[in-house]
């Protein structure tokens, strides 16, 4: 007799992750005629890196990191996502934010699939130099899973276009020519995109004002305050353009904790003080100092979570004040928040919606260094709002047809677009 290979059960311990699959089951039980093969392939990561190297730091001293780099899918094209620096970082997590990576590009229609990569270094602990040293062994190590036409890895938490350009520059010597393609978020002057920093940020933006028409809140931008928890690149950003069409930011934070003016912060201000000192900690505008847990909780007409995964929960959910909530962050609200802002009539736009600016405007990086033809600013902010507005009426149509929340119909789209795209390819051999 031959044996019957038993099918391995997904399960985690790691609560992001555990997001991730509760969402994603969530979703495909408004989707009963996909075949059950194919909902489950979807749920479990393609193929998947997990890597230990050393790296030199400058007392001479050699450590070794650990790293990841997961493909969820690569259903619609070669596989997208970020590179996340942090000391907290695991395969789970990776797993988790590679699958909202597929979901995300299928979204927004890019011929993409998702991925994610990690290194366990806080990099606030590192000098450039050992943070090159790391970048560029880590780089070595995943130089069979990454490629302009495989996977392109972006910025995310902990990483920059300074990441990129050690990671382009790595890949380039090794294969021995130069490929700006093979990475997103580039600096400038070797291929970066004009408004790539800014369109996470930007997007989240976007979304907002849609949510706010979706809402009725028909208050005049200085009448509508705006909490943001979160100053890296996306929350910094999307503060910088809040503010700059009027809106009243009164909170933000970052690592250094909170601070909030309920007439409205100096956004221009604090934005120029993080850049220079890469932390808002000791700034002495005027703001007074609030906890990110207090932020969270503020009475406002939006809030935008741009830091963490899981900062709304079931326990600090019943105590949110604010109307809307646009996702800067990738999972920020745990299923038990979702439900109670579904019964508190509070919006969430999700993640894969409100903060898809950033990888879409990556995907105009790649077209724009796969063309050796650039855009100017207005050309990339023009063609990122037609497709986040697009794929936002797409999102309101979907949760009215299954009377869902916005995830679920977030979800429901875009797994729907890759379980379809999977059938038509069909199944190999
Ligand atoms: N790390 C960003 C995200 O979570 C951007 C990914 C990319 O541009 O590929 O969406």
């Amino acid at each position: 007799m031959v044996a019957q290979a038993v099918p391995p059960v997904l399960t985690t311990t790691d609560p992001t992750y555990q997001t991730a699959l509760r969402q994603y089951d969530r979703a495909v039980a408004y989707l009963p005629n996909l075949p059950s093969g194919v909902v489950e392939f979807l749920k479990w990561p393609r193929r998947e890196l997990t890597v230990h190297f050393p790296a030199r730091m400058e007392n001479g001293e050699v450590k070794i990191f650990t790293g990841y780099r997961v493909h969820h899918n690569t259903v619609l094209g070669p596989s997208k996502g970020g590179i996340r620096y942090s000391a907290h970082v695991n395969l789970d997590e990776v797993r988790a934010l590679a699958m909202w990576m597929t979901w995300k590009c299928a979204l927004v229609n890019l011929p993409y699939g998702g991925a994610k990569g990690g290194v366990v270094v806080d990099p606030h602990q590192h000098t450039q130099s050992e943070l090159e040293a790391i970048t560029r062994r880590f780089t070595s190590e995943i130089i069979l899973l990454i490629g302009p036409k495989i996977d392109i890895p972006a910025p995310d938490m902990g990483t920059n276009a300074q990441t990129m350009a050690w990671i382009m520059d790595t890949y380039s010597m090794t294969v021995g020519y130069s490929v700006p393609a093979v990475v997103t978020g580039k600096p400038l002057n070797i291929g970066g995109s004009l408004g790539r920093e800014e369109a996470t940020g930007r997007g989240v933006i976007v979304c907002m004002l849609e949510a706010l028409r979706q809402k009725d809140i028909t208050k005049s931008p200085p009448d509508i305050s705006v909490v943001i928890q979160g100053f890296g690149n996306v929350g910094s950003h999307a503060a910088r353009r809040a503010h700059e069409l009027g809106f009243k930011v009164i909170a933000v934070s970052d690592a250094s904790g909170g601070y909030y003016n309920s007439k409205g912060l100096n956004i221009p201000e604090m934005y120029a003080y993080a850049r220079q000192h890469r932390t808002l900690a000791d700034y002495r505008g005027e703001a007074e100092p609030i906890t990110n847990a207090e932020l969270l909780e503020l009475p406002c007409d939006v809030l935008i979570p741009a830091a963490l995964e899981g900062q709304l929960t079931g326990e600090n959910a019943p105590r949110v004040k604010a109307k809307l909530i646009v996702e800067g962050a990738n999972g920020p609200t745990t299923p038990e928040a979702d439900d109670i802002f579904d019964d508190r009539d509070i919006l969430v736009v999700p993640d894969i919606l409100a903060n898809a600016g950033g990888v879409t405007v990556s995907y105009f990086e790649w077209v724009q260094g796969l063309q050796e033809y650039f855009w100017d600013e207005d050309e990339v902010y023009r063609r990122l709002e037609r497709i986040l507005v697009r794929a936002y009426d797409e999102v309101v149509n979907t949760a009215e047809r299954y009377n869902v929340n916005m995830r679920t119909a977030a979800n429901i789209t875009a797994i729907n677009r890759v379980a379809q795209a999977m059938i038509t390819r069909g199944f190999y051999p």
